[in-house]
């Protein structure tokens, strides 16, 4: 069983039909590398933290490079193919060649899954049965809203009554995993619970929410805080409530983004788990573990629950993978051991990170923890709750290792 990706390429906002108002990609600037777990031990900066993170990606390939790279990493593969996944930096809805793209991937006879598309170049209902008749089995669309106007408005979908019936065909078909980016006035109250109840009626299997980000701490790391200067924002406290009382209230299931996915517990869903706590390693030394402030308290429960007496520094990012240099030297050295476990994709390199938590004069081994303790919402959208779990052992089993490994 293998699976392909097709990469159609192209920039976000830009092949997109013009940014989405709220876009996390509108006025990013060029800044210096960030660093990270991909860098060389002695050059900060490498293509994944400069040019990838950004998407800095050319304007979409054409369907020929599209064609010739499919096949290319076809003959590369082994097994039989059981999946196809159309992404792109671009939105592929926008693809230029889009209805020949889809004949040429439904030949392959497998099921086609497109990774994320905001629909906004769909402008004909009838492109949703001609994917459909190709093997389209599963997709992510960004509704924002079911009503047309706010996507007129806010996503400037130039078609957005096209775009929702070709959602609506969709749901009644196929695997829709619906998306929204919730803007406090805009799409929240009795929109999001209309646009909650269209999608629910249609059979849509489930909806993500994310909170708007509008601050650096937020996770707006590109340089181009407030993406809508003055807009209100939810806390992390008020989202997490809003998406625990309509998952409650709707059939499909409904999740959130930086919390939680209360169909499933997550967030470390492990701290309903007695029997899977205790068949962690125990932590039999001591070191720091520096986190974003959403995860900190979990982890730190976890940790303590199997024996730390060390304790869970949270810098003022929320999401642990969007930790950088800045978020590093706002910690007060006072409170960290001499080792110190900081996020496996923090975008800080290793050389500096060292540096900045041993300014006060304390030499700290600095070192990477696993890439991911738990299952993210919009990981855990399309898992059980026993493979939720089985991510959280294996990475904190892994973080628990790397603290007795390494730790005094
Ligand atoms: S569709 Fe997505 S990537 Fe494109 S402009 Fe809108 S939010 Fe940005």
């Amino acid at each position: 069983m293998s699976h392909l990706t097709v990469d159609l390429g192209g920039r976000p906002g830009l092949d997109c039909r013009g940014f989405c108002s709220y876009c996390y990609f509108k006025h990013v600037r060029e800044t210096t590398a960030f660093g990270c777990r991909h860098c060389l031990p002695f050059k900060k900066g490498c293509d994944y933290c400069t040019r990838g993170v950004r998407e800095g990606y050319e304007g979409f390939k054409d369907l020929r490079t599209v064609a010739e790279e499919t096949l290319a990493n076809l003959q590369m593969m082994s097994g039989d193919l059981d999946r196809v996944t159309i992404s792109g930096g671009g939105d592929p809805s926008c693809y230029p060649e889009f209805y020949d793209l889809i004949e040429l991937l439904g030949s392959m006879e497998v099921p086609l899954h497109i990774g994320y598309t905001s629909g906004k170049g769909f402008d004909d209902p009838g492109v949703a049965d001609h994917l459909i008749d190709n093997g389209l089995s599963e997709v992510s669309y960004t509704i924002f809203a079911a009503d047309p106007g706010l996507r007129r408005d806010w996503m400037h979908d130039p078609t957005p009554e096209a775009s929702l019936a070709v959602l609506d065909r969709f749901c009644e078909e196929i695997d829709v995993y619906a998306a929204a980016v919730i803007i406090p006035g805009v799409n929240d109250g009795d929109v999001l619970e209309q646009t909650c109840a269209w999608l629910d009626e249609r059979g849509a299997k489930g909806l993500i929410l994310m909170r708007f980000a509008n601050r650096t701490e937020q996770g707006l790391i590109l340089g181009n805080a407030p993406i809508l200067e003055g807009q209100r924002i939810h806390t992390v406290d008020e989202f997490q409530n809003l998406v625990t009382d309509l998952n409650e209230r709707f059939s499909m299931k409904i999740s959130g983004t930086p919390l939680g996915d209360p169909s499933i517990g997550s967030p470390f869903a492990i701290l309903h788990e007695p029997d899977l706590l205790r068949k962690l390693p125990r932590v039999q030394r001591r070191a720091t573990v520096i986190t974003g402030s959403v995860a900190a308290p979990y982890i730190q429960r976890i940790l303590s629950i199997r024996g730390s007496t060390s304790r869970v520094v949270a810098v003022r990012k929320e999401i642990a993978c969007l930790i950088t240099a800045d978020d590093l030297a706002g910690v007060d050295l006072s409170k960290l051991e001499d080792v110190v476990i900081i996020p496996g994709r923090a975008f800080v390199h290793d050389a500096e990170a060292k540096e900045i938590l041993s300014a006060d004069g304390v030499d700290r081994d600095v070192l990477r923890g696993p890439d991911m303790l738990t299952a993210d919402a919009e990981t855990s959208m399309g898992m059980t709750r026993n493979e939720v779990l089985d991510k959280e052992m294996e990475g904190i089993a892994a973080l628990i290792n790397t603290i007795n490994r390494y730790g005094r």
